[in-house]
């Protein structure tokens, strides 16, 4: 355990900063080695600094460790980040500039055609870009993110399917949880007995990101997907997980057994290397009539297993379904571990 590799993570007391805490507690190649955070926590003990809210205990590793501020200079090469897209943007590319391999949650560089954006089962060839990035950039590291945690749900869904049919078009309607918003997130007034058909930003996002992850790479770009994705997205009352009803059509018409099927015996790159945060399935396929239900499903996989259900006709598009997932584990904190072990095997951490 002494070798494990120095980590950093920035925006550590906020909500998907505590989940990365909380994986490197007990990660068996990273370890826990400095906490960054606003003005308001740094100079202060992790432990004073934050509200912790994960059902755990605050990890032993945290708990003593000084906040640092942004831009303080740091040892750990490889850093989680979890800040804001609006200070994600600079902040990110400083710490590349300095050699530092950035692992990102924010929404500032995803669609930044030299920066992959990443689900290990969906993408993973799309590592290939961070050697065009760094030729093109000049910086001795790298920035790689991971997406949205609605689009992580959806791609993880539509991957098997786009591989083994082709989609053709996509509807989707989410119902996204609280945690999705960080810490505090959308008042308590504002959310209970309701719920808000809008969340700034979302749908752009839902709309746009699968379509670069199902993309090829080639000669140093992605030729993205050529297909519409259609996205209402809803934030509801649930504390974790969302969900995302889908209708969409395929080429082919295949049958719902064999769409059943092709999600059910999905399994890529990461399990078969076994990676540390890699489910073993990465879609659970539900037969129940009401499955999958967040409060019941959202955990799968310890969190990384995206759950998929009432697969049947769609009268308009051909076939829907409901999937759910994670939006704080596959939605982000483990994807982005899951990206930073893929790149660890592959030697691209350095
Ligand atoms: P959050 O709970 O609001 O946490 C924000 C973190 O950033 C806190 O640690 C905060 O530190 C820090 N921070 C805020 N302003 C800062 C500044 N000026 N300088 C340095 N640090 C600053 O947000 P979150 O939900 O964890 O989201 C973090 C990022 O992940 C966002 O880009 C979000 O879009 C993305 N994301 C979130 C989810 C999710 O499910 N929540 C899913 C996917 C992606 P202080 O405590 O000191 O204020």
């Amino acid at each position: 355990m002494s070798d494990r590799i120095p980590a950093a993570v920035l925006g550590a007391t906020g909500m998907v900063g505590q989940y990365f805490i909380s994986l490197l507690a007990n990660h068996p190649w990273f370890r826990l080695e400095s906490v960054v955070a606003s003005d308001r926590s740094a100079g202060k003990r992790y432990q004073d600094a934050c509200r912790w809210l994960l059902g755990s205990d605050m990890p032993e590793q945290a708990r003593n460790l000084t906040v640092s501020a942004l831009g303080d200079r740091l040892e750990a090469q490889v850093v989680f980040s979890a800040l804001p897209s609006d200070i994600a943007g600079e902040t990110e590319v400083e710490y590349a500039r300095r050699g530092h391999l950035v692992f990102s949650n924010a929404g500032s560089h995803r669609m930044d055609p030299l920066v992959p954006l990443m689900v290990p089962e969906v993408n993973a060839e799309h590592a290939a870009l961070l050697h065009d990035q760094r030729r093109v950039k000049g910086w001795p590291g790298y920035i790689v993110t991971n997406p949205n945690c609605s689009a992580a749900v959806l791609v993880t869904a539509l991957a098997p399917l786009h591989r083994a049919f082709g989609v053709r078009k996509v509807a989707v309607t989410t119902l996204q949880a609280l945690s999705g918003a960080g810490y505090p997130g959308v008042s308590s007034l504002d959310i209970l007995d309701n719920a808000i058909p809008y969340i700034g930003g979302e749908e752009a996002k839902l709309e746009s990101e699968p379509l670069k992850m199902l993309g090829r790479y080639r000669g140093g770009t992605i030729e993205q997907a050529e297909f519409a994705i259609s996205a209402h997205c809803n934030r509801i009352a649930t504390r974790d997980g969302h969900m995302e009803c889908v209708s969409l059509a395929l080429e082919g018409s295949p049958s719902l057994e064999d769409i059943a099927e092709t999600l059910r015996a999905f399994r890529a790159l990461p399990q078969e290397l076994v990676l540390p945060t890699a489910p073993a399935r990465p879609i659970i396929v539900r037969e129940e009539a009401d499955r999958p239900q967040t409060r019941l499903d959202r955990d799968q996989g310890h969190g990384m297993s995206v759950s998929v259900g009432r697969i049947r006709p769609c009268p308009i598009l051909g076939v829907k379904f409901v999937a759910l997932g994670s939006n704080t584990m596959r939605g982000a904190a483990g994807g982005s571990m899951l990206n930073a072990e893929l790149l660890k095997v592959q030697g691209l951490l350095s």
